[in-house]
C-alpha cells in the first residue's frame, strides 16, 4: 500500500478564484476530500470524478462532526493510504485549528503539508476597500480571536497593551462578542472615534460591509442585523474604505442574477456577471444529452456526399455531431465538398475551432436574414442537413423548403429539464431576493416556466423580478408565457446581454 498524505490546505476566503496554484493541484491529485463550512463548494469541481468528498462543517454551535471525529477520520484516511485534501476556509493555521490537525498527524506518525491560504483578514479587507496596513495610518497590525468567553477569569488576550500598541485590530469570530470586544478597547484607552468595518462574507458577491466608529458600531450591528461569519476591522486604515471602495461599487454589486443557460454553455456568461460584481445563481433549465436513437443523422452521414449544406444552429449541434461522426469511426474530412453555414459567432467559433472554414454565418440571426444571405435563388433543389435538436424552432426550415431545398433535421442532441436547484432557487424567490432572470434562448424560458408548474406560478413567482432576454425570438416566447422582457439587447449576444443588465441596474 502506498504511503498517505494529508495537505492541509488553505482554501482561501470565498472567492473561489483566491485559491492558491499549489492548493487546486492538490485537490486535484487527492483520493479524498474533507471540507469545512468556510471553503467554498465550488473548489471540489477541482476534484477528481472519483475522490470522495466529506462535509465536516461547522456552522456556530451546530457542529456536523466534533474537532476529535475529524481528526479520527483524517487519521484513518491516511492510514489507509489515501491523499487527502484537507480543504479549510481562509488559512489553515489561522484560527483554523490546522496546528491540532497536523499534531494529530504527528502523533499517528502520518505525512503532513501544510498549503497556505488567502486568510479572512487579507481578502475581507481587500475587497472592502481598506488596505490592512497603510504608512499613513499604521505600521502594526493584529488577528485576535473574539470568539474568547468573556466571563472568562483570566483573558490571553492583553487587552490593556493590544487596545493602543496595535494600529489596526482585525477580530475574527467576534461577531456574537462584539459589545465586550469594543468596551474593552475603549476601557483600556483606544479612542470612542476610532473607525471600524464589519465585513460579512468578505470577497464574495453577497459581502456586506458596515461603517462606523466604536461609539456605535454595535448600534450599526444590531440594526444591519449582522451574523458571522463577519470580521470586525478595528483602526485609521478603515476611513480609507471611502476611497479605495472597488468591489462594492461594480455596476452589478448585490444584485442576485439567475441564469438559465445549460451548465456546459452558461460559464462565459456566468463569468461576465460576476465581472460586473453580480451574484450569479447559476440555474440550468436545460441539460443536453445523446438522443435516443442516431437513426436520422446516420442516414444522412450515409450519404453525406449528397448534400450540399450542412447548418449548425448551435455550438451543442456542433459538438455532439461531431462526437457522433467519430463514434461511428469517421471523422471531419468526410464533410469534403459540403459548404457549412453557422447560426451565431459561437457557433461559428465552435466549427473553426474544429479546423473548418465557415462559407456564410449570418449577421442576424433570424430566417429572414439568413435566408437573404444564402441566397433564396440558390437554394432550390439544394441538399440541407441539420444537425441540431429536434424541439427547435421549426421556421427555418419550412421558409427553405418553400424555396424548393431539401431540408433534413437530424437529431443529434436532446435538451431535458435538470430539476436539482429547484427548491433552493423557489426559496430565493420567495424571499424576494431574486434582482434578474436571464433568458439566452426560447427553452430556457419554456423549461423555466416548465418547471414552476406553468405560466400561471412562474408569473407569481417573478413578480418584481427584472426579466432579461437575449434577442427577439426569446422575448416573444416569453411574452407569450406572461413574462415580458424589461431588458433585450440591441445585438445577441450574451456579453451585450450582461452589458444590458449593467445599464439597467445603473442608478
Ligand atoms: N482560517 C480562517 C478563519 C477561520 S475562523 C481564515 O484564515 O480566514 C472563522 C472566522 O473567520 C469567522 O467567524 C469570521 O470571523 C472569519 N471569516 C472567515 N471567512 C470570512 C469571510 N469570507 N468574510 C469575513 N469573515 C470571515
Amino acid at each position: 500500500m502506498s504511503e498517505g498524505i494529508v495537505y492541509l490546505i488553505g482554501a482561501g476566503p470565498g472567492d473561489p478564484g483566491l485559491i492558491t496554484v499549489k492548493g487546486k493541484e492538490c485537490i486535484e491529485k487527492a483520493n479524498v476530500v474533507i471540507y469545512d463550512y468556510l471553503a467554498n463548494p465550488k473548489l471540489l469541481e477541482y476534484a477528481n470524478e472519483s475522490a470522495e468528498i466529506i462535509y465536516v462543517g461547522k456552522m456556530g454551535g451546530n457542529h456536523t462532526k466534533t474537532q476529535d471525529e475529524i481528526n479520527d477520520i483524517i487519521v484513518d484516511y491516511c492510514n489507509n493510504g489515501k491523499i487527502i485534501a484537507r480543504l479549510k476556509g481562509g488559512d489553515p493555521y489561522i484560527f483554523g485549528r490546522g496546528g491540532e490537525e497536523a499534531q494529530e498527524l504527528v502523533k499517528a506518525g502520518l505525512k503532513f503539508e501544510v498549503v497556505p491560504g488567502v486568510t479572512a483578514a487579507s481578502a475581507a479587507t481587500a475587497y472592502s476597500g481598506i488596505p490592512l496596513t497603510h504608512r499613513d495610518h499604521t505600521a502594526t497590525v493584529a488577528f485576535v480571536t473574539g470568539h474568547e468567553d468573556p466571563t472568562k477569569e483570566t483573558s490571553k488576550i492583553h487587552w490593556d497593551k493590544l487596545s493602543t500598541a496595535v494600529g489596526t485590530i482585525v477580530f475574527y469570530m467576534g461577531i456574537k462578542n462584539l459589545p465586550n470586544i469594543v468596551e474593552n478597547l475603549v476601557k483600556n484607552g483606544r479612542p470612542k472615534e476610532t473607525p471600524v468595518a464589519i465585513i460579512r462574507w468578505g470577497s464574495r458577491p453577497d459581502q456586506q460591509t458596515i461603517t462606523g466608529t466604536l461609539e456605535d458600531i454595535v448600534t450599526k450591528a444590531r440594526e444591519a442585523g449582522i451574523k458571522p461569519p463577519a470580521l470586525t476591522v478595528v483602526g485609521e486604515v478603515v476611513s480609507l474604505k471611502k476611497e479605495l471602495d472597488w468591489f462594492e461599487t461594480k455596476p452589478l454589486f448585490g444584485r442576485k442574477i439567475v441564469v438559465t443557460r445549460a451548465r456546459e454553455q452558461a460559464s462565459d456568461f456566468a463569468g461576465r456577471l460576476a465581472d460586473l460584481g453580480a451574484n450569479v445563481i447559476e440555474f440550468p433549465t436545460i441539460k443536453v444529452i445523446k438522443p435516443e436513437s442516431w437513426a436520422n443523422l446516420d442516414q444522412a452521414l450515409d450519404v453525406i456526399d449528397s448534400y450540399d449544406w450542412i447548418m449548425f444552429t448551435s455550438v451543442n449541434g456542433v459538438k455532439f455531431f461531431i462526437d457522433h461522426l467519430k463514434e461511428r469511426g469517421g471523422d471531419i474530412r468526410d464533410l469534403k465538398g459540403l459548404k457549412v453555414c453557422a447560426i451565431g459567432p459561437k457557433t461559428a467559433e465552435a466549427v473553426e475551432n474544429l479546423g473548418v472554414r465557415v462559407d456564410f454565418t449570418p449577421k442576424e440571426y433570424r430566417a429572414e436574414s439568413i435566408i437573404e444571405g444564402l441566397g433564396a435563388e440558390n437554394l432550390k433543389g439544394k441538399k440541407v442537413l441539420i444537425p441540431r435538436a429536434k424541439v427547435a424552432r421549426e421556421v427555418l426550415p419550412e421558409e427553405m423548403k418553400k424555396l424548393g431545398a431539401e431540408v433534413t433535421i437530424a437529431e443529434a442532441y436532446v435538451t431535458i429539464k435538470p430539476e436539482d436547484k429547484k427548491d433552493e432557487v423557489r426559496k430565493y424567490f420567495e424571499n424576494g431576493e431574486i434582482d434578474a432572470v436571464t433568458f439566452t434562448s426560447s427553452s430556457t424560458v419554456t423549461n423555466f416556466v416548465d418547471m414552476w408548474g406553468g405560466a400561471e406560478k412562474a408569473k407569481e413567482l417573478m413578480n418584481g423580478v427584472t426579466v432579461a432576454s437575449i434577442g427577439p425570438i426569446t422575448s416573444d416566447t416569453a411574452k407569450k408565457l406572461g413574462l415580458t422582457p424589461d431588458v433585450e439587447p440591441a445585438e445577441f449576444t450574451t456579453s451585450a446581454l450582461a452589458d444590458a443588465l449593467k445599464n439597467h441596474f445603473k442608478g
